[in-house]
């Protein structure tokens, strides 16, 4: 289940969490012509966010990764809530230091 928030760094309010692309514009599509007259407020963030709030754009590609992995196992669970298990968390770290681990081997014993 994919989330998304609208910000608009004028009025710094955050909207609620949405569930589709189309629900994400017409969030911001709101919020520009109740608040603003229609004009596009400098800086607004519109995008993806993970099970914590936290915009994907804004994450590195390695936090990225975590979190798609903890958002997705996550979602085994519950797919509508926000934030992760501890089980799920852990398990992200776990597949991605097991991979970097496998990696590793791989690599080393081709040398
Ligand atoms: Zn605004």
């Amino acid at each position: 289940m994919r989330r998304y928030r609208y910000r608009c760094t004028i009025c710094r309010t955050t909207s609620p969490v949405v569930h589709q692309l189309d629900d994400l514009a017409a969030e911001g599509q709101a919020h520009r012509h109740a608040v603003h007259g229609g004009h596009t407020p400098d800086d607004e963030i519109a995008g993806q966010i993970d099970r914590l709030g936290r915009w994907y754009a804004a994450l590195s590609p390695l936090i990225a990764l975590h979190a798609r992995i903890a958002d997705g196992l996550s979602d085994l669970r519950d797919d509508k809530a926000m934030g992760h298990y501890w089980w799920a968390t852990a398990g992200a770290t776990l597949i991605l230091g097991s991979s970097a681990g496998l990696i590793l081997l791989v690599v080393s014993a081709a040398l």
